[in-house]
This record gives C-alpha cells, structure tokens and sequence, in this order.
C-alpha cells in the first residue's frame, strides 16, 4: 500500500486546481502577502463568503484588462500529494463530443495558477478569452496546466476508485483498479473531485445493453447508416441530435419532458449556434427530425427494434443505431459507510445534483474530518468551472494549513 498526505480523486478542472496549489503554486496579493493564510472561518464569520472572496481576486468585476486577475503565483515547498483519476488531465473534457463548444467564455473555464492569455502566450496560440472554447483547444490547456506546473508525475491515470474506507486511525483506504488489478492506498487527506458525472444514469429497461446502443456520443463518423434514434432531453442530446441531422441522418429524438420545456432551452440559449440551428430545425419542421416529446423507451431487442411510449399508445421504430445521453450522477456510493449529509442542488434546466455539506470556509465535509468536496460536489458552489474553481484555495488552504507547510 502506498501512502500520501493528500489524494485528490478526478483529475478533472476541479481536482487540478487543488492540485496546483497543493504542489506549493500559492496565489500572492501585489503587497506580498500569501493568499492561502487569509483566515476564511473569520471571512465567513463576518458575512464574506470565502468562495466569493477568492473568485473575485480571480475574476476581478471589471474584468479590465479582460482575462487578468489579481493573483501573483509564486512556487513553494510541495505537499505530498497524488491524484488518482480514470481520464488523463481535463477530466470528463476528454470524452465529450469531439466538436463540443462550452456554454460560456474560455476565460471563465480557467483556473487561475496558469492564466489562459499566459498559455496563449506561451504558446503562440490565439484562443479569444471572451469567445466561447472548444474541446480540443481547452483539453490543451488543462493538460498544459498539467504539465507547465509540473502536475504530472503525481497524477496517476486508469485507476478506477472502486471503494473508500476510513480507517480507526483517520486516514482514509482507497482501493482502485488499475489494469484490472487491485491497489491500495491511504492518506490522512482525501479531496473528492469524482465529477457529476462518475456514475452514468441508466433507463432500466430491457435490452438496454444491446451492441446498437451507445451511451455516449464523439462525432458523426462513429455511427454509419441512416436511421439514429436519441435518448435524453439536456444540452448533450441536443448536441448529438442537431450534428447528426446535419450529418443527413434520419432523427428519431425522445425524451420524457414536456415540448414547451424543450422550447425554453432552445430559446434561452439563443447566445449558442447550435440551439440558434435549433430554432431553424423546429421552425422549418423539419422531415427528418422527428421530435417525441412525454414519451419513453420500454424496450429495445436484438433486431434494432425500438419499443416506446407515446401519448399512451405503443409503437415500435428501428433505428441502425440508439444514443442514450441522460447524463449522470456524483458517485456517492464510494462514501457511504460515512454517514455524510447531503444538500439539493438544481439550475434552470432540470440538473439536479446532490452537494455534500460542508464547512463554507474550507469546503471540509461537516460530517468527516479531512475529507473535502471539490468542483460542485461541495455544496456553496456554481456549476461551472468559474463557479467552483476558487473553492480549490479553501480546500487547499485548510489542508496546507493542517499540515504546516505555509509559509
Ligand atoms: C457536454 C458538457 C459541456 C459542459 N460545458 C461546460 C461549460 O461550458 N462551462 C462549464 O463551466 N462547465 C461545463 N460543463 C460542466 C463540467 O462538469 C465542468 O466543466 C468540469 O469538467 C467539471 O470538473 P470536475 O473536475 O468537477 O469533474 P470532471 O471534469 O468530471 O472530472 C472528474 C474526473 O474523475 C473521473 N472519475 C469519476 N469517477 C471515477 C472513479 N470511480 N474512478 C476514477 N476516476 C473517476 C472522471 O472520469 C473525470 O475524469 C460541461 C459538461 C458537459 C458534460
């Protein structure tokens, strides 16, 4: 067994963040005066909201010039430290369609160690910060981020966290599957950066793991023939709907909810092109873009074969291939001899998430000692990038702190 101070798990956006500063990269104000020592609990007890206070430092609300913040980084001693990840650096960005655009700016999917203009910069590259970002430029950077800060010697790929104890003398036992062998770790620290997404939802129905269904969706090419039906409803079916009808695929698209909650998605994200080629789709009433609202699968069978339920009467379609993208879920399950506490968490478009309750000051679990939430899996936190990134200060802060390595 091999043991660290601090695992972080995922090595996504959130659990890099953490990372970076645990690696002794600690923000600095203009005056010299390292950041991670402010004191939050005294931040929280007078009204401040310490994530709201660093994400502020980050991005400014001026925002002039845009891009900057009012971080200096300055290199210290490391933390003993690992991640323990499936993906590679950038998380679940590695396997969202290969096309995929983010909703807002690419500054706003930054973390803040190694600003984008800087990456821009360094490599000659020209992402506009204020447009939107696409995979491929932004998985660039977080691996660059990676490797910039030297991230990567400690970040371990392919191990698949299949339980987490806590033990009488308070580490933590992590036990992952790597290559399909068991391996064990510990840690006095654990940082829990799994994602929303580290258990994929499923619709329980029969026939759900037949080989023309597919749970995930990269690019047109993956799917020859003519006929593509889709499962889901969110912004990630809409995607893989629109590419593919524009790839001259014939659209079966079902989903449970109501048309008009549909409608206002399509038309509260006007700012995007693809619902902007939504709106066309839906207005030219389409042929080959057949959109079943309120309905849902009940079976699939072997010849491709598709049962659903449509205004209460049955009807069965084939379809070449099926896509299913009912996105997913925290993997809370990991955590559950720790008897945690939980808080609802929902945005305007049906996402609904649990966030683990913790202290707003450093984003500890108030249930277990050492053991943090990070991304949006905390609870005080945006989901997005530039909604949770600065909680990475209270996580590490607290941690550096506990361990005596600020300076
Ligand atoms: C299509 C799409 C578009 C999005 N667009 C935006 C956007 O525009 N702006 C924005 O801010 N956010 C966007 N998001 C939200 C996205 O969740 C964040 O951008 C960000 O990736 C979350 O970071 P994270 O580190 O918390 O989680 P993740 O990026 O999910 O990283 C967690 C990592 O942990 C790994 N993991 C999970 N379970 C296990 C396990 N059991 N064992 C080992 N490893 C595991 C995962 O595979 C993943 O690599 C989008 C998400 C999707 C799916």
């Amino acid at each position: 067994m091999s043991h660290h101070e601090v695992i972080i798990l995922g090595a996504g956006p959130a659990g890099l963040g953490v990372a970076a500063s645990l690696e002794g990269w600690h923000p600095y104000d203009n005056n010299g005066k390292n950041l991670l020592n402010i004191n939050t609990k005294h931040l929280s007890d007078n009204g401040v909201r310490p994530i709201a206070h660093f994400r502020e430092l980050h991005h400014p609300e001026d925002n002039t010039p845009y891009g900057s913040n009012k971080f200096n980084f300055k290199k210290n001693r490391r933390a003993d430290w690992i991640i323990l990840s499936d993906d590679a650096a950038g998380g679940l960005w590695n396997n969202v369609p290969a096309n995929q655009l983010t909703l807002g700016p690419a500054n706003w999917m930054e973390l803040s160690h190694y600003p984008m203009k800087q990456y821009n910069c360094d490599n000659k590259n020209d992402i506009n910060l204020k447009e939107i970002i696409n995979k491929k430029n932004l998985l660039n950077y977080y691996k660059k981020f990676s490797t910039k800060l030297k991230l990567n010697d400690h970040i371990y790929n392919n191990h698949k966290i299949i339980s987490i104890q806590k033990k009488q003398n308070g580490d933590f036992t992590i036990y992952s599957k790597f290559k399909n062998i068991k391996r064990e770790f510990s840690c006095r620290y654990l940082v829990f950066a799994l994602g929303p997404k580290s258990i994929k939802r499923q619709l329980g129905v029969p026939g759900e793991n037949l080989d023309y269904i597919n749970n995930s969706y990269t690019k047109p090419q993956d799917f020859p023939g003519k006929n593509i039906t889709i499962i889901g409803g969110g912004r990630s079916s809409d995607w893989a709907a629109q590419e593919l009808f524009d790839n001259k695929k014939n659209i079966t698209y079902i989903m449970r909810q109501k048309k008009e909650n549909h409608l206002r998605l399509i038309r509260e994200s006007q700012f995007l092109n693809y619902y902007k080629r939504w709106h066309e789709i839906i207005s030219n009433k389409e042929r080959n873009m057949t959109i079943l609202y309120e309905s849902k699968v009940i079976r699939f069978l072997k010849n491709n074969q598709i049962t659903y339920e449509n205004n209460y009467k049955t009807q069965t379609i084939k379809s070449d291939h099926v896509i299913i993208e009912i996105g997913g879920l925290p993997n809370y399950n990991l955590l559950k001899n720790l008897n945690l506490e939980f808080h609802e968490k929902y945005d305007n478009y049906r996402f609904q998430l649990l966030q683990m309750k913790v202290h707003q000051h450093s984003f500890e679990s108030i249930n277990v000692e050492n053991l943090y939430a990070c991304g949006y899996l905390a609870q005080g936190t945006g989901l997005s990038v530039i909604g949770f990134h600065a909680g990475s200060f209270l996580i590490s802060g607290d941690i550096l702190k506990k361990l005596n390595l600020l300076p």
